[in-house]
């Protein structure tokens, strides 16, 4: 609602134009007890006049919103006093008068406007006041911009991913819940054309009540437009509907626990032609009976004998390529650690790079059934009559 005409705010409120802001607060407490609705039910007139004299003090008590109105005879939010004083030079310049300073494309709106908040200063006794404004007022102060394109969100999800692919690489498939442009609408988010708003008939306006007072607001349907279109019925105008996707993926050998893969593009949909978001999926490898992966590592325990322990033997050995043979050397104890140099995983960032097979020797003491074997390991026993335990007591 356009609306270029100059009202006389300090006639309004029967105050001068020098009048001090204590003067101002007060004029408008005594007329607005005067015309308030409340005191006076079903009168229009009234009712008009109250609206007067709050617009009048929302200007007025405000001192940037009185400086704007000083210098130019009307108010709008889009100027700032700064812009309405050189306005007003420019005019006193040019010998022009107010009314030719062309303010055309601002929105002039009054009372109803945007941005004129609810009167604070109706003081504690005037409550009703506040809410009655605030309550009509939220909805008009943020108005909903139309959609230009928007991307599409990130998702992000666990893929498992076997033992094997992880270290060999391969493909994996993982389902995945994506919002995908609207099939129906094709993320217009509304079908046919654009109609009559049939909420406020085109008008852009809707009345509403505050307390007894109407007032007209700006459709919240079109956003004041007058004009609407059919929601689409499939995606209820979200413009995307949500799809469960079998999402294929490559997996490089040697990818790592916890690895982040990026599928570009397989995120959810983007809303009014925007760009698609993007898949991170977090690779979380399976495990394995045997082998034990720790980085680029293979750790693996392997039992040998008390005698190929004590006298060193060439044993086989599982790897992730089949066996191997593994030297143990004499003397090896129970526990220790033999490498089995790069025969671990490939590095997925450095394929030429490998890691190393870590053997654990688990000696395994065997129970002797005859009388002749108990009779050798009494034999052994003399022999080699080391005590193990001495290096325990030296330490006490
Ligand atoms: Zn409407
Ligand atoms: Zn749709």
């Amino acid at each position: 609602m356009p609306t270029t005409t100059n009202k006389d705010y300090y006639a309004t409120l029967g105050v001068k134009k020098t009048a001090t802001p204590e003067e101002i607060r007060k004029a408008f407490r005594k007329a607005a007890r005067r015309y308030h609705p409340d005191v006076n039910p079903g009168d229009k007139k009234a009712e008009e006049k109250f609206k007067e004299i709050s617009e009048a003090n929302d200007i007025l008590s405000d001192e940037k919103k009185r400086k704007v109105y000083d210098q130019l005879g009307f108010y709008s939010d889009q100027i700032d006093p700064a812009q309405a004083e050189a306005y007003a030079r420019q005019q006193s310049a040019g010998g022009g008068g107010r009314s030719q300073v062309d303010f055309d494309g601002f929105d002039f709106s009054g009372f109803g406007g945007p941005g004129h908040q609810a009167s604070q200063q109706t003081g504690a006794g005037w409550g009703s006041f506040k809410d009655i404004f605030s309550g009509i007022f939220s909805g008009a102060q943020h108005p909903q911009q139309p959609h230009g394109p928007q991307p599409g969100t990130d998702l992000e999800y666990q893929a498992t991913v076997d033992f094997w692919t992880a270290i060999r690489g391969g493909q994996a498939r993982l389902m995945v819940n994506r919002q995908e442009t609207c099939p129906t609408c094709h993320g217009q988010a509304h079908t046919g054309g654009v109609m009559q708003c049939p909420e406020c008939n085109g008008t852009g306006q809707v009345t509403q009540m505050g307390g007894r007072m109407k007032f007209n607001i700006p459709c919240p349907r079109c956003n004041g437009t007058g004009r609407a279109s059919n929601m689409c019925a499939t995606c209820h105008g979200e413009g995307t509907v949500t799809r469960s996707e079998s999402v294929e993926f490559r997996i490089k050998p040697g990818t790592r626990d916890g690895q982040r893969i990026r599928l570009q593009g397989k995120g959810n949909a983007g809303i009014n032609g925007g760009p698609a978001g993007d898949l991170f999926l977090i690779v979380r490898t399976g495990m394995h009976p045997v082998f034990t992966r720790v980085g680029d590592d293979i750790q693996l325990t392997v039992p040998v004998t008390v005698a190929e322990a004590s006298l060193g033997a060439k044993v086989d050995v599982p790897t992730i390529d089949g066996r191997a043979q593994l030297k143990i050397p004499p003397g090896t104890q129970n526990g220790q650690k033999l490498r089995l140099r790069e025969r671990g995983v490939e590095n997925a960032q450095r394929p030429e790079q490998r890691g190393d097979q870590i053997v654990t020797i688990e000696v395994v003491v065997p129970h002797l059934q005859d009388e002749r074997s108990r009779e050798i390991m009494r034999e052994l026993a003399k022999l080699n009559n080391q005590d193990p335990r001495v290096a325990l007591f030296e330490k006490l």
